[in-house]
């Protein structure tokens, strides 16, 4: 689960890590008053939203008046902010933070990420932070500094220390910088996060050490144990079919293609998808409903499935194994009648009574004219794939 810019920095700021003072708001008028109570002087206006890349879209405006805060933040709140990880729609900007302004010195990036390889959390940091550290990432490997965290003993003194100093902080610095690094080391395991950075981590112009940008995601599944993190979930954030397919209880992402899917079990779900692409085209989505299948979830997978209007035919790939396929085929049937299909249908069931399935769905191809049935995965990628091309 993502959560926004000054959820992330209140985890933070409760750490133990300084943060400018801020204010999160929801309009022009509220951004204008905001900067009066931070000081008046300077403040920088943020769009709040799961994406980064926000200085690079227009998302983030540094402000001198009052006036000027007014300005931003209408103009950040009157369209979809476009980032480089956003597509080119763009995502709906419906809050604000207004924080104090920072002279700074210099920008670093500090992350925390699990490092499958390894079985660690491991620390990334860099003196060269900023919103160019992807591209550094990129070009200059070497500009990087990993530290693995060790799982069960954190993220040890000496090993904050040799960082700090070899990010280039001096004096008093590496203190400041040493204590923000054991604190998100701390975070990041008692959250159950699975990504936690700061960047930029500034030097301010009178040597303070300050994140003025924060991130996080955290584990879905640890959830239940994180009511704090919880709490932070924003489901203006999300997709609204993602959202619907949730309460099902089914696991659902929207993709950019035409052909929907509707599998049993993620890894099938994942072949799926491969296979179409091996076959010329291109899925509109991952889509698992589960072990179960019943008709219900069926039908609420078909709708959410139609609900995007990119998709031009459907495949339905089903391995009964506990569950068996006759008892699936009718869940299809009924499923499809409810729904309505005016797009291709290919349906592919595998497994147990699937004899007596193949009946169940032949028998309803007069009820349903764009119902097809396939042999194989290959045969079902195949049909799909023909039948989206020719409609
Ligand atoms: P991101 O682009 O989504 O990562 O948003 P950030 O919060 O990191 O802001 C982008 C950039 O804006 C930072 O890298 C800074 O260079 C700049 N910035 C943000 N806050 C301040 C500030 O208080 N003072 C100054 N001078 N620059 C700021
Ligand atoms: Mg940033």
């Amino acid at each position: 689960m993502k959560v926004h810019e000054y959820q992330a920095r209140q985890l933070l700021a409760d750490a133990g890590v300084a943060v400018p003072e801020a204010v999160v708001v929801g309009s022009a008028d509220e951004a204008r008053a905001a900067f009066e109570q931070l000081g008046g002087k300077v403040a920088v206006v943020k769009a709040q939203v799961h994406a980064g890349g926000r200085g690079k879209g227009g998302g983030v405006k540094l402000v001198k008046s009052a006036e000027e805060a007014h300005e931003a933040a209408a103009a950040i709140l009157s369209k979809p902010l476009v980032t480089p990880q956003t597509g080119p729609e763009g995502v709906p900007v419906n809050k604000l933070m207004v924080a104090a302004g920072v002279d700074i010195a210099h920008e670093y990036y500090l992350g925390i990420v699990i490092d499958r390889a390894k079985r660690c959390p491991v620390l990334i940091a860099s003196a060269e932070g900023g919103m160019d550290i992807e591209q550094i990432a990129r070009t200059k490997p070497e500009a990087l500094i990993r530290e693995p965290i060790h799982p069960h003993l954190g993220l040890q003194g000496h090993q904050a220390r040799t960082v700090a100093y070899r990010l280039g902080f001096e004096g008093d610095q590496i203190k400041q910088a040493a204590s923000i690094l054991t604190a998100m080391a701390e975070l990041f395991a008692q959250t159950d996060a699975s990504l936690l950075e700061i960047n930029p981590l500034v030097l301010t112009t009178s040597g303070k050490v300050l994140a003025i940008d924060a991130k996080a995601n955290f584990d879905d599944n640890a959830l239940f144990r994180q009511p704090v993190v919880a709490e932070m979930h924003d489901p203006a954030e999300e997709d609204p079919a993602e959202l619907e397919a949730t309460e099902h209880g089914l696991s659902y992402i929207k993709l950019d293609g035409n052909i929907g899917c509707l599998v049993n079990g993620a890894g099938l779900a994942m072949s799926t998808m491969d296979i179409i692409k091996l076959h010329g085209g291109e899925p509109a989505n991952f889509l698992d409903v589960g072990g179960s299948a019943s008709e219900q979830a069926v039908t609420e997978a078909f709708k959410i499935i139609l609900s995007d209007a990119h998709v031009r035919g459907v495949l339905v790939n089903i391995f009964g194994g506990i569950m068996q396929c006759d008892k699936i085929a009718r869940a299809i049937v009924s499923a499809a009648k409810i729904v309505g299909f005016e797009v291709p249908l290919v349906v592919r069931l595998e497994g147990t009574n699937v004899d007596e399935a193949r009946r169940i769905i032949d028998a309803a191809r007069a009820d349903i004219p764009t119902l097809q049935t396939a042999d194989d995965l290959t045969d079902a990628a195949k049909k799909v794939c023909a039948a989206v091309k020719a409609a």
